[in-house]
């Protein structure tokens, strides 16, 4: 609208500014030494002239032909700026991760900043929060913490294994939270740089996770929503990013991850 607008009124401004120039022209041999001032003033300044003329037809036409137009214009704009701010183009990140302040039921102990666990790049944003399994029956927080952390013996000038979390939920319910909710870390590629991870333990090959901690996950994956403005829609599996069959239970059985989004959903106040 706004193109189309100057466009027209710039064409109908230059015809008007050629028409009236021409008639100073014309008039010119018959003035006197002041009159050829004052013409030559006005024909230094054609700018002047021309925007005079711009806006008065620009008026006329508007208020002959555009008026209708433009309405609709108005209304389609207006439309188009209620579609951007509901879909939430732009939407300015306002959570400062550095200043997550976590719970003491969540015990901290960071493994060490390395190339393949902890690469000590900055998170900017957290989009959804990544659920996983550990793929190991049986074993602990701790060891699977032992396990990403050894991750950095590996030698950097050789390719190795990389992986790591953020979360590690055991198999008594127990919290660990291995590396800082405004670090990046490997687990979920391509979604490395938008996500938190959580990996959970689970005692047997079927990928199912014990009572107590299943409500440490819900626990803790209904804080970090909070924390972090998401909702339970914003919880995701493993396998939703790459396909691949993480976290077990919840790939081979749909309703038990719809449920624990919902349970999710009612420990959120
Ligand atoms: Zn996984």
């Amino acid at each position: 609208m706004k193109d189309r607008k100057s466009t027209m009124g710039k064409s109908s401004g230059d015809d008007i500014f050629e028409k009236d120039y021409s008639k100073i022209r014309q008039i010119q041999p018959r003035a006197n030494n002041s009159g050829d001032q004052k013409i030559r003033r006005l024909g230094e300044n054609p700018r002047r002239f021309q925007g005079k003329s711009r806006q008065k037809k620009g008026f006329s036409f508007l208020k002959k032909a555009a008026a209708p137009f433009l309405a609709f214009a108005i209304g389609a704009a207006a439309g188009v700026g209620g579609g951007y701010y509901l879909w939430g183009y732009e939407h300015p990140y306002t959570v400062n991760l550095k200043e997550v302040a976590i719970p003491s039921w969540i015990e901290q102990n960071f493994i060490r900043k390395n190339l393949f666990s902890r690469p000590d790049v900055t998170l900017k944003q957290v989009n959804n929060i990544v659920i996983h399994y550990v793929a190991n029956p049986g074993t602990s927080a701790a060891a699977n913490r032992s396990y990403f952390d050894n991750l950095a013996d590996q030698d950097p000038q050789q390719p190795g294994t990389v992986g790591g979390c953020h979360f590690i939920v055991g198999l008594n319910g127990e919290i660990l939270q291995i590396i800082p909710v405004s670090e990046v870390t490997y687990a979920a590629a391509p979604r490395n740089f938008d996500t938190l991870s959580i990996e959970v333990c689970h005692p047997d090959d079927t990928g199912e996770f014990s009572q107590e901690t299943y409500d440490s996950l819900v626990r803790l994956t209904a804080w970090l929503c909070e924390e972090l403005e998401l909702s339970s829609k914003d919880l995701i599996r493993h396998h939703d990013v790459s396909g691949k069959a993480c976290p077990k239970y919840y790939v081979e059985n749909e309703d038990a991850w719809k449920q624990f989004k919902k349970d999710v959903k009612k420990a959120m106040k």
